[in-house]
């Protein structure tokens, strides 16, 4: 087998083939390597690649798998992960300039989860410094493509997760959602990406920016990879105060069930606000013609499709622009050029206060600026029920709006984002046409809801996705209607959706 179609295997094939000893860890981490030897310079996927270390522990599974060791499935499966999962001794910068430098002196739980079961580390991928933005340009380091069509975004903040796993150089990725960072990156570049239940993935070693949203999830080219992802990462951490002890519902099962087509007997609703009639303005054609042609999709499976009414998601843009700014200036006062990474002026010439003002100025890119003059601002006392105060009420009303949608229908469905991927630069100057990339992802996030989203076709020859939103702990609803949808879509199409990306991009193998 050449080493170019080990990287066009899914996780679940690849899973098939190392544990039936067909191929080695080495191999198949060697496959990937070449292939960001390759394709990475103009991608731009990943931070940082360490291709000593990732042989190292690939020869390390082989060697056990030969020893005669109890190997898990996925031992020896290659993983890329978001650069704000904390790594032992890997560089962890976070997209952000201040972060320069540091290698942690501890591992994220999810981080060391992924390990145990023997997946093999590639490296850590780009995005926008802090996790801010949806395209990932306000990375301090590089730009990232989308393999579609280089001269686009590759969604964000996670798009260097989404651009290696959509190119081929990952076979999945770890990605990280606060307002919808898994789901749109996933949706413009044709994966399937999952923000779980809020607590149901332990957020110890996420480099924080909304604690009361953040959350990892898998991002990956099929469904059944992604459930098989988070059912490694998921379960109850007790050095996460926020994880819940509650037992992960069987993702892969669901996944696997939802591909033989049936849903008969599951309620579909299909949100009004989220570009349904007299809310279509800022949606693009082609996303909404793919949406009812993927609700039709559900309806033929047997799935009973009604209309439901959100009123309170028309508020979840405003109100989340609120708090996650609010968060995220409590949180980023940590990087004062003490304790981590980058610290700039300290020459002897400037007393404290001036040194961190200094790192500040230099350490943190513009949007993160932004942001947190926002966020202190937000929470000053004169202003803090005007603003921070009536957007937890706001938040109090989407919750609302989910229960008693979910009083009648088993998911809830939209586009997953307004647009097809835009070029690189449209939006950079600005920021509100870039927080509108967010309208769909917002309300499952303030919520705490699980989301995923599927690809449901093309647009212009660009991916559009489908967002599925389900009950807290009811992350296994999202995975069956998904799966439902994909294997449909797949058989309908004669292949997967990522074999139409064009050769002419130059990153297909
Ligand atoms: N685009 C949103 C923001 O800029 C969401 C980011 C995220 O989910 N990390 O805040």
């Amino acid at each position: 087998m050449s080493d170019g179609q080990l990287t066009t295997h899914d996780v679940a094939e690849l899973s098939r083939l190392l544990t039936a000893g067909d191929v080695s860890a080495v191999d198949v981490t060697r496959a990937h390597l070449d292939r960001i030897g390759a394709e990475d310079g103009e991608l731009g996927s990943y931070l940082h690649v360490d291709p000593d270390a990732a042989l190292a522990s690939a020869a390390a599974v082989d060697e056990a798998r030969s020893g005669g060791a109890e190997l898990g499935p996925l031992a020896g499966v290659p993983v890329a992960l978001k650069d704000l999962v904390v790594t032992e001794g890997v560089p962890t910068t976070s997209g952000s300039k201040i972060l320069e430098g540091w290698r942690p002196p501890y591992s994220a739980t999810i981080a060391c989860r992924l390990a145990d079961a023997g997946t093999v580390l590639l490296g850590k991928t780009n995005m926008d410094e802090f996790a801010m933005g949806s395209s990932t340009e306000n990375s301090a380091y590089q730009v990232t493509r989308n393999p579609w069509d280089p001269s686009r975004i590759p969604g964000g903040s996670s798009g260097g997760s989404s651009a290696a796993v959509a190119g081929h150089l990952a076979p999945w990725a770890i990605g990280t959602d606060t307002g919808g960072s898994i789901r749109q990156p996933a949706a413009v570049t044709g994966l399937v990406g999952h923000k779980p239940t809020y607590g149901a993935v332990s957020r110890y070693g996420l480099i924080a920016f909304s604690s009361s949203l953040d959350q990892a999830g898998p991002m990956a080219r099929t469904v059944l990879d992604a459930a098989l992802m988070h059912e490694v990462i998921a379960g109850y951490d007790p050095r996460d105060s926020t994880s819940i002890d509650a037992p992960v519902p069987p993702l892969a099962a669901a996944a696997r069930a939802g591909a033989e087509g049936d849903l008969r007997g599951v309620k579909v609703g299909v949100v009004r606000e989220l570009g349904g009639e007299g809310h279509t303005d800022g949606y693009e054609p082609g996303v909404l013609a793919r949406t009812r042609e993927a609700i039709e999709r559900l309806a033929a499976l047997g799935a009973d499709v009604v209309e439901v009414s959100c009123p309170s998601f028309d508020l979840a843009l405003p109100a989340y622009y609120l708090i996650a700014p609010s968060e995220a200036s409590s949180n980023l006062a940590r990087y004062e050029g003490m304790r981590f990474g980058l610290r700039a002026g300290d020459d002897g010439s400037r007393d404290l206060d001036e040194v961190m003002a200094l790192t500040r100025e230099q350490g943190f890119g513009p949007e993160v600026k932004r942001r947190i003059i926002l966020g202190t601002y937000a929470l000053s006392s004169g202003y803090y029920e005007a603003y921070y105060g009536q957007a937890q009420k706001v938040r109090t009303l989407i919750t609302r709006d989910f229960t008693a949608a979910f009083d009648r229908v088993d998911v809830l469905v939209s586009p997953t984002t307004p647009s097809v991927a835009f070029p690189l630069g449209a939006r950079v100057d600005d920021p509100l046409a870039m927080y509108a990339a967010d309208l769909c992802t917002l309300p499952a996030s303030l919520a705490g809801l699980p989301a995923i989203s599927v690809p449901s076709g093309l647009s212009e020859g660009l991916p559009v996705g489908l967002q599925i939103m389900a009950p807290a702990l009811s992350d296994d609803r999202c995975y069956r209607v998904a799966a439902a949808l994909e294997a449909a879509q797949d058989a309908a199409r004669g292949h997967r959706l990522l074999d139409e990306l064009p050769t002419a991009a130059g990153v297909r193998a």
